[in-house]
Parts: structure tokens; C-alpha cells; sequence
């Protein structure tokens, strides 16, 4: 019989730690820098639309990255592009996380080996935390990004990062 057994019978008692509390909270409002770069943006909006309802796992669109915990780089990154994600990325706050979706950001995708003017994976300029694959990768595959991202979240230990 464990110790509390038999101690709550006439009340709801929630028990947690405040770590994880606060990576509930944090995992469950995932606001997302809003803008799109090429076609991928076309499968990252129908995510937004009423079928696929992503705004049901906390994720809404910002449009400053001053108030955005998430940047969904879905597109093909050009070199002229590149310094204006970087510049928009250091303006989030931290904790801040990248989704790179398809195989442009990821990679350089189909202008992988004669694209010029791409850069050859958005992790060249910023740090990622989840790779969507596809060309474009379909609705629910962002959606499966986002609830990894949740994972990462939930196992992070912001307080044990605000008191090093
Ligand atoms: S990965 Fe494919 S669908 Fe996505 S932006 Fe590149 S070319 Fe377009």
C-alpha cells in the first residue's frame, strides 16, 4: 500500500512537479512564427484549416516573432532569404524551437545539387529540433512534428536552465 493511499477519499488531489507543470503549459501553447516560403506553405496552411485543426495542440500563429515559441520553416530557404530567418529567429524569445518541414529546409531538397540561389538545409543558419520529410510533406505529417516537438518539450528542464 503506498503512503498516500486511502488519504484524499473526499477530495480531487492533482500531484506534479512544478517542472512538469510548467513544460505542460509550455507544450500545450506552442505559438508559431507565422510565415511560409514556398509550396510547403500551401500543406501548413490546410494544417491551420478545419480538418486537421492544429490550433488543437496550442499551436497559433504570431505574426511577430517576439511573441512566437515555434518557427515552422516550411519552404525552399534562398540564400537572400537565409539572413532574414536567422535575423527573425534571434528575435524570439527563449526557450525558442525550429520545425524545418520538407525536403527544401531540410536539405535543399529538389534544388539539392543545381539550386544556386538555395541553401542547402535551414540548419545551416539555425539550430532545428524536428525534420518533417516530404516534398511537401501532407498535413498530418506536420502534425506528427509538432507532437515530437511536445515530447522534447515535456523531458526539458526549464527550471534546472533558470537557476544554472
Ligand atoms: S520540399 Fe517540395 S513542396 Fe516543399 S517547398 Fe520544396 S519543392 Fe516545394
Amino acid at each position: 500500500m503506498g503512503l498516500l493511499d486511502q488519504r484524499f477519499e473526499n477530495s480531487n488531489v492533482l500531484v506534479t512537479s512544478l517542472e512538469g507543470l510548467l513544460n505542460w503549459a509550455r507544450l500545450s501553447s506552442l505559438w508559431q512564427m507565422q510565415f511560409g516560403l514556398a509550396c510547403c506553405a500551401i500543406e501548413m496552411m490546410a494544417a491551420s484549416a478545419s480538418n486537421f485543426d492544429i490550433m488543437r495542440f496550442g499551436v497559433i500563429p504570431r505574426a511577430t516573432p517576439r511573441q512566437a515559441d515555434v518557427m515552422i520553416v516550411s519552404g525552399t530557404v534562398t540564400l537572400k532569404m537565409a539572413s532574414r530567418i536567422k535575423r527573425l529567429y534571434d528575435q524570439m524569445a527563449e526557450p525558442r524551437y525550429v520545425i524545418s518541414m520538407g525536403s527544401c529546409s531540410n536539405c535543399g531538397g529538389p534544388y539539392w545539387e543545381h539550386g544556386y540561389h538555395v541553401l542547402k538545409g535551414v540548419d545551416r543558419v539555425i539550430p532545428v529540433d524536428v525534420y518533417v520529410p516530404g516534398c511537401p510533406p501532407r498535413p498530418e505529417a506536420l502534425l506528427e512534428g509538432i507532437m515530437k516537438l511536445q515530447e522534447k518539450v515535456r523531458k526539458e528542464s526549464v527550471v534546472k536552465q533558470k537557476s544554472a
